[in-house]
């Protein structure tokens, strides 16, 4: 065992501490791994024991939890503080003036804590492979009953996606596709490299996004129930803007679903707070 700075006490190769320590916790590969490529996990910090391309604990895999709130808009989800932003079918203003062009939004989760570094190493670290825990509960937010005839990923702009050298929501369209059995469609193409959505009031972010999305030549999604999947949905300004452009397509449902949502009521706590 050795003391590193910064790191505290862990495990460096030395057989007869690992076989004394080892024989009952860890398999033999394991502890072959631990000691040749020891490794923190990228979000706790703690040392990892078991072997994976991702290098998260499952313990921070196991932690995100279902976003709660008492009070959320019918349609968009959108949670508040109470019911006054409601009417009496229980949307919210947006839903009420037909401003969001989808009819439902299913996220797991707050795009905060774990859940948040998660979507981070996924999305801005190359840890492609967290697609598939990320893809689990994305489609844990999804009612059963529920049925699609096309996955279809928001899509990036084609310099984004080559920068980044994928699409974090393709692979999470992927994900779904595969444990529910429906085809995965890229048929909408991002044609207007938008500039962050970040920092812009919403009637900014709407014209920001305007125009930005094309049905791709030839798709023909007449009549379909089309399940558009996205990593955060923060004001749902993009997700709108798509799925308007798939309703005139000739969508008859878009659902919008992603792993995480930004929480506003925290925002709003939080900015209330001295
Ligand atoms: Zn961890
Ligand atoms: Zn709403």
């Amino acid at each position: 065992m050795l003391y590193n700075e910064g790191v505290g006490w862990r495990w460096v190769f030395s057989s007869a501490l690992l076989a004394n320590f080892g024989r009952s916790v860890l398999p033999l590969a394991e502890k072959v791994f631990c000691a040749l490529f020891p490794d923190d996990c990228r979000v706790c910090g703690e040392p990892l024991h078991e072997i994976s391309r991702i290098p998260v604990c499952s313990r921070c895999l196991r932690q995100p939890t279902a976003i709660a709130a008492d009070y959320y808009c019918t349609d968009c989800k959108t949670p508040f503080l109470n019911r006054f932003p409601l009417d009496e079918q229980g949307r919210c203003t947006m839903c009420r003036l037909g401003l969001t062009g989808f009819d439902t939004v299913y996220t797991f989760g707050s795009y905060e804590d774990t859940l948040r570094e998660l979507i981070h190493l996924f999305k801005y670290n190359q840890v492609r492979p967290l697609a598939r825990p990320l893809g689990a509960l994305v489609a844990r937010a999804i009612p059963r009953e529920h049925r699609f005839d096309l996955i279809v990923p928001m899509p990036l702009h084609w310099r984004k996606r080559w920068a980044r050298g994928y699409n974090q929501s393709e692979l999470l369209a992927k994900e779904v596709a595969r444990r529910w059995g429906v085809p995965v469609g890229e048929i909408v193409r991002r044609v207007k490299a938008t500039a962050p959505q970040a920092g812009l009031s919403n009637s900014k972010r709407r014209l920001n996004v305007s125009g930005a999305f094309r049905i791709r030549k030839g798709a023909n999604i007449k009549g379909l129930r089309v399940l558009l999947i996205d990593d955060v949905l923060t004001t749902g300004a993009t997700a709108s803007a798509c799925a308007k452009v798939l309703k005139r397509a000739g969508a008859s449902h878009v659902a919008v679903a992603a792993v995480a949502r930004t929480d506003r009521r925290i925002t709003l706590e939080r900015s209330g707070t001295p």
